[in-house]
C-alpha cells in the first residue's frame, strides 16, 4: 500500500493532436513537465505523470477522407511517431496513451454519465444543416458558401478571407463540402454542458491559485471569465469518437473538448491502478498535492476554466490545478539574418522533434530548451545556438570539469582516490543549491534552475583553476592535492544530482563512474577512498550546423 499522505505530484502534459508531427514548439511547452516529474521522483514523492495523443475530432476525419484511409490509421500513425519522439527526448511519462484506447473511452463514458447525474447536462433542439445524400448533419466546418461580407466562397462560421464571423446560416449558396449538394435545415438535438453554472466557483478558485500560476494563465483566465462563461455543446454528429452513453444519441459522439482534457483523469486512474493506489484518494487536496498542467499558452482556458469545471461536475473532491505551466511561444531565429520569425509551414522553417532527435544528443536539446524556455516571454530557437550552448556549457564546462579531474587521477594515481577533506565553503554552497534549486523546480521556474546549473559549472571550474591540483600533485605532502580532489569529486557527484532533472543521461553516466546508483535530491558524499571507473566523455563537441 502506498502512503498517499506524503507529498504528491500529479503532472498532466498536454495531449498533442495526432494529425501532424511534433515540432520545437511542442517540445518547449511540454519539456517542463518531464523536468518536474524527475525532480519529484528524486525526492521520493508519489509522482503520477501522464499524457497521450488526442486522436478524435474532425481534422482527423477530414484528412482521412482526403487520403482515403480510416481515421484510426491516421491517429495510429502519429501516435506511434509521438511515442518515439518522446522516448528519444527522454520523457519519463508514467503513461503515455491515446484517446482511442478502450480504457479512456469507457472511463469518459462513466464521467459523462456522472456529469448528467449531477445535473450539468441538458438537451437542446436546434435547426442545423443536414445533407440528404451524405445522410448526416453538417458542422460549421463541413458547410461552405458565399461570405455575407466579402462574397467569397468560404466555410464555417468565420470567413477565411475577410475574417468576418457570422452565423453559418448567413452564408448564401450553401453546399456540403463532402458531396457538393445543397443542405436542408432540420431539427437536431444535442446535449449541452452547463459551463455557465461554474462562473463563480472558477472565479474564486482561479483567484486563489493565481500566485502559483504563470502570469499569462492568470491574465488569460481573467479575460475569459470577464466575458461570462457560455454553456457549451457536448455532443456532435460524427462517427469517429466516443459514443454518447444516452439513448437517442447513437449517431453522435462526445465532443473532443470534453474528452481530451479528461484524458488526464483516465490516464491518471490507469497509473494509480497499476501502483495500487486509489486515484480519487490520491487526487484529494489535503495540502500535499501539487497538480501541474503543462502546455502552450493557446491552451490556457481549457486548463484553467473548462477542465476544472468538468472536474467539479464529475467529482468535486478532485484537486483543481495548483500549477499552470503555460509557455509563451518559441520563434525561429533565421540562421542567416538572425531575425526572429514565427514558425510556419509556408515559410518552411518548422523543425520537428524527429529532426532534433536524429541530429543531437537528447541532453543537449533538453538543456538548451530549458535554458531558453519561453517561460515569461517568447524566445527564439536556432540550431547554431543549441550547438553553441552544448559545446560551451555541457561539453566545454561540465564535461571538461569531470574529465580533467578524473583523467588526472587515472593517469597519476591509477584511478585510486585517497582520503581528503571537502572544502566547507564549497559544501555549504552545494547545500544551499539543494534548497534554492529545489524551490525552483517545484515552482516550475526552470530557466532559473538551468541558470544555476551554468553558474555552478563555472564555479567548479574556477575552483579547480585556482587550486591548481596539477601543481599540488608535485608537492611532497599530497594532502592539499587530495583535499582539492575530494572537493572536486564532491561537487561532481552533487552536480549529477542537481542537474539530473534536466540532463538525465549525462548525470546517470557520471553517477555510474562514481559507483553511485540513482540520482537523489539530497547531498551526496563519496567514500573516503575508492577507485574510479572508466573516465567517460559526457558530451562530445558538436560540429557545425547541419
Ligand atoms: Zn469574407
Ligand atoms: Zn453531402
Amino acid at each position: 500500500m502506498v502512503n498517499i499522505m506524503k507529498k504528491r505530484y500529479f503532472i498532466g502534459g498536454a495531449w498533442p493532436y495526432a494529425n501532424n508531427s511534433l515540432h520545437v514548439g511542442h517540445l518547449a511547452a511540454l519539456l517542463p513537465g518531464d523536468v518536474i516529474a524527475r525532480f519529484g521522483r528524486m525526492n521520493g514523492w508519489e509522482v503520477i505523470y501522464v499524457s497521450g495523443s488526442d486522436t478524435h475530432g474532425t481534422p482527423i476525419t477530414e484528412r482521412a477522407k482526403r487520403e482515403k484511409v480510416t481515421p484510426a490509421s491516421i491517429a495510429e500513425r502519429y501516435h506511434k511517431e509521438f511515442v518515439a519522439d518522446f522516448n528519444d527526448m527522454l520523457f519519463s511519462y508514467d503513461l503515455y496513451t491515446a484517446t482511442y484506447t478502450d480504457y479512456h473511452m469507457n472511463l469518459v463514458r462513466e464521467y459523462f454519465k456522472k456529469i448528467e447525474e449531477h445535473g450539468y447536462l441538458y438537451e437542446t433542439t436546434e435547426e442545423q444543416d443536414y445533407c440528404e445524400s451524405c445522410g448526416q448533419f453538417l458542422s460549421d466546418r463541413e458547410v461552405e458558401g458565399r461570405c455575407p461580407v466579402c462574397k467569397k466562397i468560404t466555410r464555417g462560421d468565420q470567413c477565411e478571407f475577410c475574417m468576418a464571423s457570422f452565423d453559418s446560416n448567413a452564408l448564401t449558396e450553401k453546399r456540403c463540402r463532402t458531396c457538393g449538394s445543397t443542405p436542408s435545415r432540420k431539427k437536431n438535438k444535442h446535449l449541452v454542458f452547463a459551463l455557465s453554472k461554474f462562473q463563480k466557483p472558477i472565479e474564486e478558485f482561479s483567484e486563489k491559485m493565481a500566485p502559483n500560476w504563470r502570469w499569462n494563465a492568470v491574465n488569460e483566465t481573467k479575460k475569459y471569465l470577464s466575458q461570462g462563461l457560455p454553456d457549451r455543446v457536448a455532443t456532435r454528429d460524427l462517427s469517429w469518437g466516443i459514443e454518447v452513453p444516452k439513448d437517442g444519441y447513437e449517431s453522435k459522439r462526445v465532443y473532443v473538448w470534453i474528452e481530451a482534457v479528461l484524458g488526464y483523469m483516465t490516464a491518471g486512474t490507469a497509473v494509480a491502478e497499476k501502483k495500487g493506489i486509489d486515484f480519487n484518494e490520491y487526487m484529494k487536496q489535503d495540502g500535499n498535492l501539487n497538480a501541474y498542467y503543462v502546455h502552450g499558452k493557446d491552451n490556457i482556458p481549457f486548463h484553467t476554466v473548462i477542465f476544472p469545471a468538468l472536474e467539479m461536475a464529475i467529482n468535486p473532491e478532485w484537486a483543481l490545478p495548483t500549477h499552470i505551466v503555460s509557455s509563451e511561444y518559441i520563434n525561429m531565429k533565421n540562421e542567416v539574418t538572425s531575425e526572429e520569425e514565427k514558425m510556419s509551414k509556408s515559410v518552411g522553417n518548422i523543425i520537428t522533434v524527429r529532426e532534433l532527435a536524429d541530429s543531437f544528443p537528447a541532453d543537449c536539446v533538453r538543456f538548451y530548451m530549458i535554458l531558453n524556455n519561453p517561460e515569461r516571454r517568447d524566445t527564439a530557437f536556432s540550431k547554431a545556438d543549441l550547438i553553441q550552448s552544448c559545446n560551451k556549457i555541457l561539453s566545454g564546462g561540465f564535461g571538461n570539469f569531470v574529465n580533467r579531474n578524473l583523467s588526472f587521477i587515472k593517469k597519476k594515481f591509477g584511478g585510486v582516490v585517497q582520503k581528503g577533506n571537502v572544502d566547507v565553503e564549497v559544501q555549504s554552497h552545494i547545500r544551499e543549491l539543494y534548497e534554492s534549486m529545489g524551490k525552483k523546480y517545484d515552482a516550475a521556474e526552470l530557466r532559473s534552475a538551468a541558470e544555476d546549473m551554468v553558474d555552478l559549472i563555472s564555479y567548479a571550474n574556477k575552483y579547480y583553476d585556482e587550486k591548481k591540483p596539477w601543481v599540488q600533485a608535485k608537492e611532497e605532502d599530497l594532502s592539499a592535492f587530495w583535499d582539492t580532489t575530494a572537493t572536486c569529486l564532491y561537487m561532481m557527484v552533487n552536480m549529477a544530482n542537481l542537474f539530473a532533472p534536466i540532463i538525465p543521461n549525462g548525470s546517470a553516466k557520471l553517477l555510474e563512474v562514481l559507483s553511485i546508483g540513482e540520482p537523489k535530491w539530497s547531498e551526496a558524499t563519496l567514500p573516503e577512498t575508492f577507485e574510479i571507473g572508466e573516465v567517460p566523455i559526457l558530451y562530445i563537441r558538436l560540429e557545425g550546423q547541419k
